[in-house]
């Protein structure tokens, strides 16, 4: 048979493994030791996966059952060699999965190298090194496999310069074999004492054993000798099993790295064991920074479903809700099925008291960060918040809990800082409750698409004069969860840029009095306005909301605010535009010059010009921008 996969062949890496494996091997090469914990972890994945499929096809674990990863050296050829009888890999596999890399994020992640490797270097780390990592150390690696089940194994050969070549082999045991030939400068990890210093430091948590010969003082020859005695050098348990105190931070972040592949240690995590109605352990993380597609709320999740020690599935989406997407953890079911599939998990009651479990935790982890560790929050805020906003518009059953969480940019922080700096918002609802003024009744916000936006916008006017805290929202999602909760603790969510100005029992008397007497006085020049700007307006009106702008845009009560009309109508939904109030400010010039020229030529472009600043200055896009240039011109010419 003389088929292409019969002879040898020479391919080359997809070009972005190249420029990958340059830039990992400058930016670790102060840790170089990490190429063991890498291959380990995959081994460790293969043989999880191996335990599943054998769970519905027992045959796959051959004559050879006892699953384990081996280490070992040749001092005299300069070699490291990890094998293990996992899953191994077909020929297209190999292909598949070791000349490309098919993470999520690849793209996102060559978008952000500026091609400066100092600059570059620290990027490396978010995106997790991988298989790829033996290139730190070696200047050829050989990898043969065979698939559990198929007779045929291939071997993989490459010096990590754009190439490697693929060939037919022979390996009668399953499984994956990696030779590190070593590099001139990194020849000192052909020691055994060095790579099991190695292991512990770094792979105790792997859950199968990691053998490698047993090495023995030799006193007449004053040296360390190999013996053909196999030990374990792991604790060889999964690490959620062990009681928490036996487990020590350090273990509990080389897990953290194992089970995410993200190279940056967890900023926290819960670890417990559950007994009740269901019973299950959960090790959960918080990762410390966000990985490059968490705004897809479709990217994968990060939980691992284990039943009984047996590893399931990856990505276990039905084991948290989209809001907590980038957890990452194990969680060991003691009552599923170990046939259990993503279907059964969709329709599975004791799935859900799993996940409603998982979530508790998370959240109390969250609550006792927020209060005991402020820094840390901040930081979780920083790189999760935006994802963990969406909580509060989908998790009915704990939506106090994460309002709670939440935190948000407000006037008040503006005001202290006094500039647009933007930082991590940082005022919860309860600090502003803390602060909301005697007789205050509402939570006013204001919504934009820019913090900059939203702390300039005229409708904070009245409020900055009275000293009244407003919350800033400024991303999109405020938005959409504003759509669903509409209070905090008894306490209204109150628009700024809704509705009639209503201040409730912060209003004065004398501010009611003087807008019933100016919107008599204006009758004449609001009619006649209304009468100028035709449709594009449902009233025009007069307000004290304003000091200095003189005027601005609100919509009613019930209506899609200006901010949210745009993001859907630039994420090309179809809506019906909301037609706004015009609102002016009395006390300004302008609108005083509007009213003493009501029978004026130039009344109508005026008003049209108002109207168009205010638009303007809410965010929004002019209908006929050069007609409104035009307008103004003419103005500065002064006529
Ligand atoms: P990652 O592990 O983050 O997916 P790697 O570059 O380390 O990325 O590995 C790529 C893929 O190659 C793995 O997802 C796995 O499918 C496969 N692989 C790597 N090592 C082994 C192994 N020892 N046995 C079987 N498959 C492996």
């Amino acid at each position: 048979m003389t088929t292409a996969t019969q002879e040898k062949q020479t391919l080359a890496f997809q070009t972005e493994v190249k420029q990958l494996l340059q830039l990992m091997i400058h930016s670790l090469y102060s840790n170089r030791e990490i190429f063991l914990r890498e291959l380990v972890s995959n081994a460790s994945d293969a043989a999880d996966k191996l335990r599943f499929e054998a769970v519905t096809n027992a045959s796959l674990l051959e004559s050879d059952p006892d699953l384990k990863i081996r280490v070992s050296v040749d001092k005299g050829a300069n070699t490291v060699t990890i094998s293990d009888n996992g899953i191994g890999m077909s020929r297209d596999e190999v292909i598949a999965n070791i000349g490309t890399i098919a993470k999520s994020g690849t793209k996102e992640f060559f978008a952000k190298l500026t091609g400066d490797q100092q600059k570059d270097a620290h990027l490396i780390g978010q995106f997790g090194v991988g298989f790829y990592s033996a290139f730190i150390v070696a200047d050829k690696v050989t990898l043969v496999t065979r698939r559990a089940g198929s007779p045929e194994a291939v071997r993989w050969e490459s010096s990590g310069d754009g190439e490697f070549t693929l060939e037919p082999a022979d390996k009668s045991t399953r499984g994956t074999e990696i030779t590190l030939h070593l590099k001139d400068d990194a020849k000192d990890f052909a020691d055994d004492w060095r790579l099991k210093s190695i292991i512990r430091k770094y792979s105790d948590h792997i859950q199968l054993p990691i053998v490698m010969k047993k090495s023995e003082w030799d006193e007449e020859a004053k040296a360390q000798v190999t013996t053909d005695e196999d030990e374990t050098i792991n604790k060889a348990n999964a690490i959620w099993t062990r009681p928490k105190s036996d487990i020590t931070d350090e273990q509990y972040q080389e897990f953290y790295k194992h089970v995410s592949h993200d190279w940056q240690p967890p900023l926290a995590w819960t670890h417990a064991k559950v007994e009740g109605r269901q019973e299950y352990t959960e090790l959960l993380y918080v990762p410390s920074q966000p990985p490059f597609d968490m705004f897809d709320r479709e990217r994968k999740h990060g939980v691992k479903l284990y039943v009984k020690r047996v590893f399931i599935m990856e990505d276990a989406e039905q084991l948290l809700p989209r809001y907590l997407r980038f957890i990452k953890g194990v969680v060991d079911s003691n009552d599923l099925p170990l046939n259990v599939s993503r279907e059964i998990l969709q329709e599975s009651k004791d799935v859900d008291a799993i996940r409603a479990g998982c979530v508790k935790k998370l959240l109390s982890l969250l609550e006792d960060l927020a209060e005991h560790e402020k820094e840390k929050y901040a930081k979780f805020w920083e790189s999760f918040g935006r994802v963990f906003k969406e909580g509060l518009g989908e998790d009915f059953a704990n939506r106090e809990r994460i309002a709670k969480l939440a935190r948000f940019h407000s006037t008040h922080d503006a005001s202290a800082s006094a500039s647009a700096s933007a930082g991590v918002p940082a005022v919860s609802f309860a600090d502003y409750v803390s602060r909301m003024k005697h007789g205050q009744e509402k939570i006013y916000y204001v919504t934009g698409d820019s913090l900059a936006a939203a702390q300039n916008s005229p409708h904070l006017e009245v409020f900055k004069k009275k000293g009244i805290e407003v919350l800033l929202f400024t991303e999109p999602v405020d938005e959409w969860w504003l759509g669903s909760l509409d209070e905090f603790d008894g306490k209204k969510l109150q628009s700024v840029a809704k509705g009639d100005l209503d201040l409730g029992a912060l209003a004065d008397e004398a501010d009611k009095k003087e807008i019933e007497k100016t919107t008599d006085e204006f009758k004449p020049v609001l009619d006649k306005m209304k009468e100028a700007l035709g449709d594009k307006v449902k009233d025009v009106r007069v307000t004290n909301r304003l000091t200095e702008s003189p005027a601005c845009l609100v919509v009613d009560e019930h209506e899609l605010s200006g901010n949210l009309e745009r993001l859907l109508k630039a994420a090309g939904q179809k809506v019906n535009t909301v037609k706004p109030i015009l609102e002016l400010n009395p006390a300004h010039p302008l609108v005083a010059k509007l009213k003493s020229s009501v029978d004026a030529d130039n009344f109508a472009p005026l008003s049209l010009i108002l109207f168009e600043q205010s638009l303007l200055a809410e965010g929004g896009q002019l209908e006929d921008p050069a007609g409104f240039v035009k307008r103004v011109n003419q103005f500065m010419l002064g006529s």
